[in-house]
């Protein structure tokens, strides 16, 4: 038997190679390491460009499949495309993105490898093999010990650093030929976003709103302070289950987690499962008429007032600073 690998799914978004992936790299080095175990990556549907960066990024050696069948997900093709890749580096580890997509694709490795699965593992222990994962809300952390020779786990996203590139790192190439066979499933189309946009997932800055807001017209006034300074939309359960703003934006247990560098919480009282999804972000300013709130022990700049009063405050003052014009 050839020898066994650390192995990272690759998963793509749009053609794009999901900053997940670099995350996991982080985490399969720190195994490779330990284990003495070569880290590998397999990139379905990307090109050959792409796998180069993957070993620039810490990969010792990546498999790439162009396949035209690959180039958006689906989980039947892609579960087969991935099983061949790890026939073929008979991996220990199979490390997955802790997407809805990378989540759909983990069960289905997994069963076909007759490999233990941990889902949305948040600490990865290289010496003895057990993960962590948290439960509600961060309040519980369990460890998780595999039984099976081979583990395949997906990762909760932010929670590694992104492994950085390193130009003219050396690594083997090798495209794997992939050959699709009839699926159940078909991808139809892809819907974009709203125009104009800014991902929560990979955003540096995040306005957040909440009941506080009162209502969708509320919105305007995070939507300007967050065009003032480039950042993302995010809302509470609250305002999403109120019908205010679409889910895509919720951010908590039951929505994204976020790790932005500044995130605003606007009437936002900062309840646990809210939390569970920032209270991890690097700068946290809440706006909030109550200075008790949860939301204010979190905070780095706690800020008491109403935040309609406030934000065209802030942001003419944003624009003022720059030199731009501020309405009067
Ligand atoms: C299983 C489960 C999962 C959940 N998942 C999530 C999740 O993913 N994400 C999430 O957010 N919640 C989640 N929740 C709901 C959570 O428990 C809270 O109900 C929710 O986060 C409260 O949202 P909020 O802070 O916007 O509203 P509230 O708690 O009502 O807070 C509103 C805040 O606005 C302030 N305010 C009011 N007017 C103004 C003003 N003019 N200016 C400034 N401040 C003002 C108030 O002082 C208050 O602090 C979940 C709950 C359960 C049970």
């Amino acid at each position: 038997m050839s020898q066994q690998k650390i192995l990272v799914i690759a998963l793509l978004q749009r053609g794009v190679v999901s900053p997940a992936v670099y995350e996991l790299l982080t985490a399969g080095r720190s195994l490779a390491n330990v284990l003495k175990q070569p880290l590998a990556a397999y990139l379905p549907g990307g090109t050959a460009e792409q796998a180069k960066e993957l070993v620039e990024r810490g990969a010792d050696r990546v498999l790439w499949s162009g396949h035209a069948a690959l180039k958006d997900f689906n989980d039947e093709l892609h579960a087969q495309a991935v099983l061949a890749a790890a026939a073929q580096e008979q991996p220990s580890w199979v490390l997955i993105p802790g997407s809805v997509a990378g989540r759909s694709l983990a069960c289905r490795v997994a069963v076909k490898l007759g490999a233990g699965l941990a889902t949305d593992i948040n600490e990865i222990d290289p010496a003895s093999g057990a993960v962590k994962r948290s439960h509600y809300s961060g309040n519980l952390q369990a460890t998780m010990e595999f039984k099976s020779p081979v583990r395949v786990v997906t990762v909760q996203a932010m929670v590694f650093p992104q492994a950085p590139a390193q130009a003219g790192r050396a690594g083997e190439v090798t495209e794997l030929a992939y050959a699709p066979a009839a699926a159940g499933t078909e991808f139809i189309s892809f819907q974009a976003e709203e125009a104009g946009e800014i991902d929560l997932g990979g955003a540096e800055r995040i306005v957040s709103g909440g009941r506080g807001v009162g209502g969708a017209d509320g919105f305007k006034a995070i939507r300007d302070l967050a065009h003032a300074l480039g950042a993302a939309v995010a809302a509470s359960r609250a305002a999403v289950d109120s019908g205010w703003i679409p889910y895509r934006h919720q951010v908590g247990l039951t929505g994204r987690t976020v790790r932005p560098k500044l995130y605003v919480a606007c009437g936002i009282s900062g309840q646990v499962q809210h939390l569970a999804g920032m209270s991890s972000a690097a700068n946290i300013v809440a706006i909030n008429t109550d200075p008790e709130c949860p939301m204010m022990q979190q905070a780095t700049y706690l800020v008491v007032g109403d935040m309609f009063e406030l934000l065209p405050l802030i942001v003419a003052e944003i624009k003022k600073r720059r030199g731009q014009p501020v309405a009067a």
